[in-house]
């Protein structure tokens, strides 16, 4: 497969959606969107400002105050999220093809992320029309109950790494509870998000309920988490970018979810099934180009099967397949972007000084362009070193070994980050204990990434804020008033009268 596979009918220029019409900036700017595969630029966008954000805040506004969509009953609302996740399931491949070729993703593992998509918009169509409100009685004294409300404006901005899956991830919670929304999608993957807008008016979303601003983070991103009429936003990226986000959004005490990233360790006990820890470490961090936010990228294998483990773990990784992201037999594709081709390489040249390389190291052979990286394994690492500590988001890993238990949980909390956490071993007991004291907000016990949707989705430490997922979004994208009635004789019908 060449490096020069275009897909057919991309558009000329990358717009923002607001209030129902495909628009430029007001000022008129753009900016480059590249293709990871030739990092030539393929198509500009429309780079918003203060001012773009303004019109769509004031878009979704008025369709909040005045539209029909959060006074709809919950099961209207259901239909047409049933609706976009039909439109989305039968058009998964055309999504992918796009997905794949905007951000790098292989084709096989963009697909599986749109049908993914369409899921999220189907889970929370049905959660909520099951959700029953809380009513709590006492017969005959007093009812409590509590009135579930969209909260108004919902500010959504996400990341590059599968950005149509991610941002189907707040999009369909928000809307199912009856906000609207202002998106702002990455900068290096815009396109995915481009097409949100037509899968909306088809499946009949009223005008004004879902705006989309393209631009920068300092730029839109920024005007967005500033804007007064946004009561509040939900936030996917760097740890980094959510402290800022944090002490912007300080001063208007916004409701805040984040996601953010992590260094998660997966922890490899000798009684383990190697076979099976080995497989799953393998698609754990080299699954989704290594750009995932949960990804176990640093293993701590017990020393009695460590040198076995090191042998075969670098083995694998060697023959994991480099590809371009349309070759369906790709399982590595191309990394995102330039700049964080360069971020990843510099982290990979660190890694030669901070542990032995044991699997790939540069770039892979036949890559001449494109940001391709070779899945690289350090063995030996030591738990100060760089590549222990810091989120590298690519196709790289360190592994190091340890003696006991206690050694093992230590080196797992060893960092700042604490989102997931993954355990292999046949104890039970030692499992349950294990993630008991690890510092994560997801666990997997001899299990690779596989989630129920009702269950709670996020870190701890600087790995996030809050979590999504289930009724936890539910929570989230509401505001929850409770209302209290007296049915019996009054309370305190004395006070005040003696
Ligand atoms: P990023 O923080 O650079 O950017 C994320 C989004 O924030 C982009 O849309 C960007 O334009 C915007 N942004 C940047 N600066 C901003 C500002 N000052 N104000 C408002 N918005 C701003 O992150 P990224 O590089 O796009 O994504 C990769 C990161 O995301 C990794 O750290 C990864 O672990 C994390 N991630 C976390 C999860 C999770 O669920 N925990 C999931 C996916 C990715």
């Amino acid at each position: 497969m060449t490096d020069v596979f275009t897909p057919e009918g991309l558009p000329d220029r990358i717009r923002h959606y607001i209030d129902g019409e495909s628009v430029d900036s007001l000022d008129g700017d753009t900016f480059e969107v590249l293709n990871p595969a030739t990092n030539e630029t393929y198509v500009h966008a429309a780079a918003g400002k203060r001012a773009d954000i303004d019109r769509a805040v004031a878009a979704a506004r008025r369709a909040f105050t005045e539209g029909p969509w959060p006074r709809m009953l919950p099961r209207e609302r259901s239909r047409v999220l049933h609706t976009i996740a039909d439109l989305v399931e039968s058009r998964d491949a055309r999504l992918a093809e796009l997905e794949s070729f905007d951000s790098g993703l292989p084709i096989t593992q963009a697909l599986g992320q749109a049908r993914r998509a369409a899921e999220n918009f189907r889970f929370f169509a049905d959660l909520i029309v099951a959700q029953a409100d809380d009513a709590f009685k006492v017969p005959g004294r007093q009812m409590n109950y509590v009135n579930r409300k969209p909260i108004g404006v919902a500010g959504l901005i996400t990341p590059w790494n599968t950005p149509f899956m991610l941002e189907s991830w707040k999009l369909a919670p928000a809307l199912a509870t009856g906000n609207t929304v202002v998106l702002k999608p990455a900068e290096f993957t815009p396109l995915s998000a481009s097409l949100w807008a037509g899968i909306f008016e088809e499946a009949g979303l009223p005008t004004g309920v879902f705006n989309l601003v393209n631009g920068l983070g300092e730029d839109a991103g920024d005007a967005l988490v500033k804007h007064p009429d946004v009561p509040l936003i939900s936030f996917t990226g760097e740890s980094r970018t959510g402290q800022i986000i944090f002490g912007n959004a300080a001063p208007y005490l916004k409701g805040l979810s984040m996601e953010l990233g992590g260094k998660s360790p997966a922890v490899v006990f000798a009684d383990a099934d190697l076979d099976v820890a080995i497989d799953a470490c393998i698609f754990g961090v080299f699954s989704l180009n290594g750009e995932r936010c949960t990804a176990g990228s640093r293993i701590l294998v017990q020393r009695e099967v460590y040198d076995e483990f090191v042998e075969r773990y670098a083995a694998q990784a060697k023959r994991v397949k480099v590809g371009h992201p349309h070759d369906p037999a790709t399982e590595v594709g191309a990394l995102v972007h330039p700049e964080h081709y360069e971020k990843v390489m510099s982290y990979v040249e660190l890694g030669k000084s901070e542990g032995r390389l044991v699997a790939g190291g540069g770039r892979p052979e036949g890559f001449a362009t494109g940001n391709y990286v070779a899945p690289t394994v350090f063995a030996d690492v030591a738990p100060d070193a760089r590549i222990f500590q810091e989120e590298i988001f690519g196709p790289v890993v360190a592994i190091t070994p340890f003696d006991t238990e206690e050694e093992a949980l230590t080196l797992a909390n060893d960092t700042k980050y604490g989102l997931a956490a993954y355990i292999w071993t046949n104890d039970l007991r030692r499992a349950h204990n294990f993630a008991q004291s690890v510092e994560a907000g997801m666990v997997w016990l001899n299990s690779n990434n596989v989630r129920d949707l009702r269950t709670p989705f996020g870190g701890v430490k600087a790995s996030g804020l809050g979590h999504e997922g289930g009724y936890r979004s539910i929570d989230f994208y509401t505001d929850q008033q409770s209302v209290h009635i007296t049915l019996g004789a009054p309370h305190n019908p004395t006070f005040g009268k003696r």
